[in-house]
């Protein structure tokens, strides 16, 4: 599990991911701020801001991803 600290608002937000490594968007439950995150080894290696087309963007990537998994 991983804390994600919002650099907008402080809030923090308790992650799970199904691999101890994690890129991609991420939206704040509190300030709705958009973000792209990056995790190795379940730690917090990268936090930025992200524009509301680029999270779409990447939205769209992950789910493919998801998609090629699933087969
Ligand atoms: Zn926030």
């Amino acid at each position: 599990m991983v804390i994600m600290k919002c650099p907008a608002c402080g809030a923090e937000s308790k992650l799970t991911f199904v691999e101890d490594s994690y890129e991609g968007p991420r939206r704040c439950w509190k300030c709705r701020g958009l973000f792209t995150i990056k995790i190795e080894a379940n730690e917090m290696k990268s936090c930025e801001p992200l524009s509301e087309e680029d999270f779409a963007r990447q939205q769209e990537i992950e789910a493919l991803k998801n998609k090629m998994k699933g087969r």
